[in-house]
């Protein structure tokens, strides 16, 4: 038996990860022992810390670890190193995940919820957002000088952290449409500067694959001008995080998005990539879907199960299809129903 860490987080985590399991179960019957870690905000809570050392280890000893969300108001005022998102950054640089692979695609059924003008939508969105997820400033020196008058946090890459990621991406594009855009602030950033060297450089590798270049501020706008025209898009860390929010509008709702964390080995971490979403926590109407999508995400990349893959996606497609909704997607004339009604539909065609 493969053995599964789970994750279940705070807010809306445990909703969403319920829905994940209950659909691997039956996709996959006995295929899988989940075994249920502790991390985040209740972690805090509990042991003190928002990753405690025991978990850590859980995960690294499983095949793959599945998670919610972390954080909320009530940990707010805990200090800058205990807060729930620091367990987050310990797991990933932890598992030396360091290549997070976050697709964004628009299901037909609901080309309706996209924000962008019928006919930018009409043209298909289907791209993939390679981002760089253990170095950069995330991972710096953070700090307040000066008697608190001043701050400094510190972005650093080596040319290693940056071919690693830049192979992955490049190979990703092999497997698509064989277009790969860069995007950096190379006219100002250093780090930047060098992000483009190396891409260039590992581009002699992959002369069949068309590399664009472009500013994070361009990038922005390009995304909702002309969604279709990217394929695979490969940022730094930071960049990542701010571009893969805004694909998630593109696509309809962060509820609809999975991800996942890769290292040099398959084991892998897998989640949704919104938050713990607290105004909506309790109240049975997150959307499953984007934790429900990781769990294929790790059929595949993990498990090499693509048919159990295939089936999962297949039936969260027919379930659109047919016209269900949760409050995030929901538009008019199309049946509005719970986050446990969304997934009792998806297990139900499966
Ligand atoms: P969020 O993603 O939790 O929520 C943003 C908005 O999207 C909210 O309106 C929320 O209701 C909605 N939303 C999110 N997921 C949804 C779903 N599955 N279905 C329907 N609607 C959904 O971001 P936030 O509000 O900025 O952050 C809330 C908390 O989550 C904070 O403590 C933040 O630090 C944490 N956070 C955790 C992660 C993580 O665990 N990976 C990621 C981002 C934010």
């Amino acid at each position: 038996m493969k053995k599964i860490s789970v994750i279940p987080g705070d807010g809306i985590g445990p909703e969403v990860i319920k829905a994940a399991v209950k659909v691997l179960d039956k996709a996959c019957p006995k295929e899988f022992e989940f075994v249920y870690v502790s991390m985040g905000g209740n972690a805090i809570d509990k042991f003190g810390v928002p990753l405690p050392d025991e978990s850590l280890k859980t995960c690294k000893e499983s095949d793959a670890t599945l998670l919610g969300a972390v954080g909320g108001a009530k940990w707010d005022s805990q200090p800058p190193e205990n807060r729930p998102e620091k367990g987050l950054l310990k797991l990933r640089s932890g598992l030396e995940v360091f290549a997070n692979i976050r697709p964004a695609k628009i299901f037909a059924p609901l080309a309706s919820a996209c924000p962008l003008r019928k006919d930018i939508a009409e043209k298909g969105i289907d791209f993939v957002i390679v981002r760089e997820l253990t170095g950069g400033i995330y991972f710096g020196k953070h700090e307040f000088l000066d008697n608190n008058n001043s701050a400094r946090d510190v972005m650093q890459y080596s040319r290693d952290e940056i071919k690693r990621i830049a192979l992955v991406a490049f190979n990703a594009a092999m497997s698509r449409r064989k277009i790969l855009t860069s995007v950096d602030k190379a006219n100002v950033l250093s780090t930047s500067r060098l992000w483009r060297e190396v891409i260039n450089d590992v581009a002699k590798d992959f002369l069949e694959v068309k590399i664009n270049h472009l500013y994070v501020d361009n990038a922005s706008m390009q995304l909702i001008k002309a969604p279709s025209d990217f394929d695979v898009i490969v940022t730094e860390n930071m960049f990542g995080d701010i571009l893969s929010d805004e694909a998630s509008q593109i696509v309809g709702s962060i509820g609809m998005i999975p991800s996942a964390s890769l290292g040099e080995n398959n084991r892998g971490l897998y989640e949704p990539i919104h938050g713990s979403a607290p105004d909506i926590a309790g109240q049975d109407k997150a959307n499953p879907i984007g934790t429900i999508l990781a769990a294929a995400m790790m059929l595949r990349y993990s498990f090499k199960m693509h048919s159990e893959a295939d089936k999962i996606e297949n039936s969260v497609n027919q379930v659109l299809n047919e016209g269900f909704r949760t409050p995030d997607i929901y538009t008019e004339g199309t049946k509005l129903i719970s986050g446990s009604k969304m997934r009792d539909e998806i297990i139900s065609r499966l």
